[in-house]
């Protein structure tokens, strides 16, 4: 077996996904884990990502689980680690407590006697970027793209050496665009500097994929990198590795195809209008039926039993705002949620049982509630249908033999065909 040169600790599960993507199209061959592994590694491959669910919780508990999976990769070999959370910086916000990224990474200093570490959400193919210290989220600063208003984690200051310093025991410096302009010998450099200093994190400007692979070489010798998904481009080169189709290569495609959909977003409802335009067969869950007791998942299985030997089949909760807004008065937003979420969970597992092996599925929290029901603990990363969704392949216990090949799209991702396009891109 290879040696896992990479070990990845992500915040939460789609942004596990997006980071593995981004590794694989720079040539490496990544699985990701739901949560930390109970048994050792059974899989051949350059890198792991480990999504934790981290990103909202308090600092002690995400610090003890990300403690957990650095654990777990320092026992399968990991020769460096990669703590992944999201490109607009955000995590856990309440009155006290200003953020767990700070506190993650410096307990993962601790832990690897780790010195100098970097940390940079830049991803500019994304259109996240980073000048002066300074996060954009497209052509605004952060604190002016919406993010001041998120629900549970407001991002007010876009200055990322503040942001990070309140959260922060060591001393936090800057690493601007003139040296990462400069190359990977400037920036080293600069580290050193830094390093004499008494500066111990350093956020990194990047506003360009140049300026990331710019970067890669620099980061070579760091035990520690803290990022979003954009940083990880530029390190395959760093283990010899270099783009290639064998990095997504999947076992071969077999089996019957569906797509399960809970996503309200707006992405997600062209996608469901265009699947059905285009005359496939498409079974709407009203979530009043679902709360009055009946059956759902079974009145949806056994309409789907017959039309799944024929081709794709679409199921989905995806509904416009105003009729979200009113089933979420009627039931409750997190009853509401909850209900469909199970609904769907049952039908994925339904569908995979009665042979679909090529399930696409829309949402994130959707996807959390099938991936449970599916038994999957871990996913090989395969080719991308459109930026930041890739194709997986997974063990099941409900799809004992071959396993099945699964998607999962998250709210605002895909182009408007994607429910169709994505079984050709496997194909
Ligand atoms: P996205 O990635 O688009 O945010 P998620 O799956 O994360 O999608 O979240 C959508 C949430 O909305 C889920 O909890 C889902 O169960 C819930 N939901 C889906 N359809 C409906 C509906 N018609 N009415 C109310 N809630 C719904």
């Amino acid at each position: 077996m290879a040696k896992l040169v990479l070990g990845c600790i992500a915040d939460d599960f789609t942004g596990a996904t997006d980071l593995a993507n981004n590794l694989v199209r720079a040539g490496m061959r990544v699985v990701q884990t739901i949560g930390v592994p109970a048994g050792p590694l059974d899989a051949d491959v350059d890198a792991v990502v480990v999504a934790l669910k981290s990103r909202t919780i308090a600092p002690a508990e995400a610090i003890a689980q990300s403690l957990d999976a650095l654990r777990w990769l320092q026992a399968q070999g990991a020769q460096q680690i990669y703590f992944k959370y999201c490109s607009t910086f955000d995590s856990t916000f309440t009155g006290e407590v200003r953020g767990n990224i700070g506190p993650v990474t410096e307990a993962l200093m601790d832990a690897l006697q780790c010195d100098f570490t970097i940390a940079t959400p830049a991803f500019p193919d994304n259109k996240r970027t980073v000048f002066k210290g300074y996060l954009f989220a497209g052509d605004v600063l952060l604190n002016e793209s919406g993010m001041q208003n998120h629900p549970l984690t407001p991002m007010t200051d876009p200055n990322l050496v503040r942001v990070l310093q309140a959260q922060c025991t060591r001393k936090v410096g800057l690493i601007d665009h003139a040296v990462v302009a400069r190359g990977a010998a400037a920036i080293e450099e600069r580290i050193a500097q830094l390093k004499a200093e008494g500066v111990s994190i350093a956020i990194v400007d990047a506003v360009s994929n140049d300026d990331l692979l710019r970067m890669g070489p620099a980061l070579a010798k760091l035990p520690l990198l803290t990022a979003g998904s954009g940083v990880a481009i530029g390190l395959p080169a760093n283990f010899g590795l270099a783009p290639s189709s064998q990095a997504s290569a999947l076992p071969k495609a077999g089996g019957k195809t569906a797509v399960v959909s809970g996503s309200c977003s707006l992405a997600t409802n062209r996608q469901v209008l265009d699947f059905i335009q285009r005359g496939g067969a498409a079974m709407a869950i009203d979530p009043l039926r679902i709360a009055a007791g009946v059956d759902v998942a079974a009145e949806v299985l056994a309409w789907a039993a017959p039309l799944i030997d024929k081709g794709s089949v679409l199921v989905y909760s995806t509904a416009e705002a105003g009729a979200v807004k009113s089933v979420q008065g009627r039931l409750g937003v997190e009853e509401a949620g909850a209900m469909v979420e199970r609904t769907i969970a049952a039908i994925a597992r339904g569908l995979v049982e009665r042979g679909v092996h090529q399930l696409v599925v829309a949402g994130g929290e959707t996807s959390g509630a099938c991936v449970q029901a599916l038994g999957i603990a871990q996913m090989q990363i395969g080719p991308q249908i459109d930026p930041g969704v890739p194709w997986c392949h997974a063990r099941s216990d409900a799809a004992p033999e071959a396993g099945l090949h699964i998607t999962l799209k998250s709210g605002n991702f895909g182009s408007d065909d994607f429910f169709t396009k994505a079984f050709t891109v496997l194909a």
